[in-house]
């Protein structure tokens, strides 16, 4: 478990242990719902937290895709809390602290019950129960910016609701302090995006059977992005205005851009069919992990399909002073999609330090564990994998490599997923 999760964990489990003292005076059922809305109420706050994407956090996580995946764990957990607390109704007897907003508190605290119940179910449930009809991702994201406002109000509810324990407990500091947190969060999320995008304009478009490259230059100040990393775009057109996550393909000293798109949904499809040179793009980032200068000395680098776009921005930058020996294999369905040959050709050939290998399925047959060392210069029980692709092959080749006695020493994987 990587430091940021730890420390999350611990803080939302520490909520619940402060419940105990500030309420077992009441009885077992309240300090259960007490603990259990406490812990929510923690996690809550976090999560606006987390969704703010402070970049500074990001390596307590391993990198902003790991930080979503955490996001959507908390959401479950709270989903499960809630629960709790609302169905072991808290039964004060008379002990409770009062205030005139009490009664404001109490349907505040229920509809806010109600909002997160809703939200959070639709998060969890990607596709309705015995259909094939998946939630539209546009569709979830709207709704989900709401979560914010159902934090706000039951951040009301928790601070003036009837409650065994007044405003001095330790407790009650420790559940303002994440109300602060989480209110702040949600207000910098929603009201100061400008803050941290830039303003990009397209300077080529070129339509690849593999992918729609985009290059872009800076109209002010520019990204700064490591190789391997990610931002969000969005095209200031009708239509496109989304952000989505795209790998930056390839960014130099100016901060000019290039990115690698596959058209394989809705907005990517239609980004392809639109976009045109002159267009103007907001562009958040970097962020996320993946640069093979944090691994080790030797790396096998394994791409599937659209997934080679942070191998690019790695091997176009590799100078071949590195000290790290890296063996690249490019794993595509047929060799018409694949993208960037010319740049991994062309540092193969010029660099000591790399090499590479074209994996075409149509020709090659599927890429198991077994082609996959046999065809490397490296030995992969001796190396790093790096691998951006689809999960079932980097399932696929992990297994296959531990069953050949070759478990690489480490394995980097990008997730292409955030909810
Ligand atoms: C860190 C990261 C790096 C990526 N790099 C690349 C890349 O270099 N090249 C590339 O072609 N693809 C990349 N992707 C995938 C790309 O973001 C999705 O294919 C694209 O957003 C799909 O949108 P769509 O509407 O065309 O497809 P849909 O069919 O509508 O969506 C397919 C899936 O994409 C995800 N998705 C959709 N909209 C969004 C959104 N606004 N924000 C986040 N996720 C969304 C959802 O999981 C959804 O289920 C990357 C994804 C991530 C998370």
């Amino acid at each position: 478990m990587k430091v940021g999760a730890f420390l999350v964990w611990s803080l939302i489990v520490f909520a619940g242990l402060l419940a105990v003292p500030a309420v077992s005076h009441t009885n077992a059922q309240t300090t259960f719902s007490l603990m259990a809305s406490s812990m929510a109420f923690v996690g809550m706050a976090i999560a606006q937290f987390m969704a703010a994407r402070p970049p500074v956090i990001e390596p307590l996580f391993g990198g902003l895709d790991r930080i979503y995946h955490l996001h959507r764990r908390i959401g479950i957990s709270v989903l499960m809390l809630i629960l709790v607390h609302y169905f072991l109704t808290p039964d004060f007897k008379g002990l409770s602290f009062t205030s005139g907003l009490n009664q404001l508190a109490a349907s505040a605290g229920k509809y806010g019950f109600y909002g997160l119940t809703a939200l959070l179910v639709l998060s969890i449930v990607k596709i309705i129960p015995k259909t094939r009809i998946e939630i539209p991702y546009h569709l979830w994201r709207y709704t989900h910016r709401f979560i914010g406002l159902l934090f706000a109000l039951v951040a009301f509810h928790q601070m003036f609701i009837k409650r065994p324990y007044d405003s001095t407990a330790l407790l009650a500091v420790y559940l303002n302090a994440f109300a602060a947190l989480g209110i702040l969060s949600y207000a910098y999320t929603q009201l100061l995006p400008w803050l941290r995008t830039r303003c990009y304009e397209v300077s080529e478009v070129e339509k690849h059977d593999g992918a729609t490259i985009i290059s872009a230059r800076s109209k002010g100040r520019a990204l700064r992005a490591k190789p391997g990393q990610f931002g969000f775009l969005r095209v200031l057109k009708a239509g496109l205005r989304e952000p989505h996550p795209f790998t930056i393909a390839d960014i130099d000293g100016n901060g000019t851009v290039r990115f690698a798109i596959k058209p394989l949904g809705d907005y990517t499809q239609a980004l392809r069919d639109q976009i045109a040179v002159g267009d103007r793009l907001k562009l958040e980032g970097g962020y996320g992990q993946f640069n093979h200068r944090r691994g080790a000395k030797k790396q096998i680098w394994l791409a599937g399909g659209i997934g080679v776009t942070p191998f690019l921005a790695m091997a176009s930058h590799l100078k071949g002073d590195e000290d790290q020996d890296i063996h690249m294999v490019y794993c595509v369905r047929d060799r018409k999609e694949a993208i960037g040959l010319e740049t991994f050709e062309a540092q193969a050939e010029k660099l000591g330090n790399f090499s590479f290998v074209l994996h075409d399925s149509a020709t090659d047959g599927r890429l198991d564990a077994a082609k996959l060392a046999a065809g490397s210069v490296i030995d992969p029980g001796e190396a790093d994998l790096w691998f951006c692709g689809p999960a079932p092959l980097r399932e696929a080749i992990v297994k296959g490599l531990k069953e050949l006695g070759k478990k690489p020493r480490r394995v980097e994987f990008e997730q292409f997923q955030f909810r």
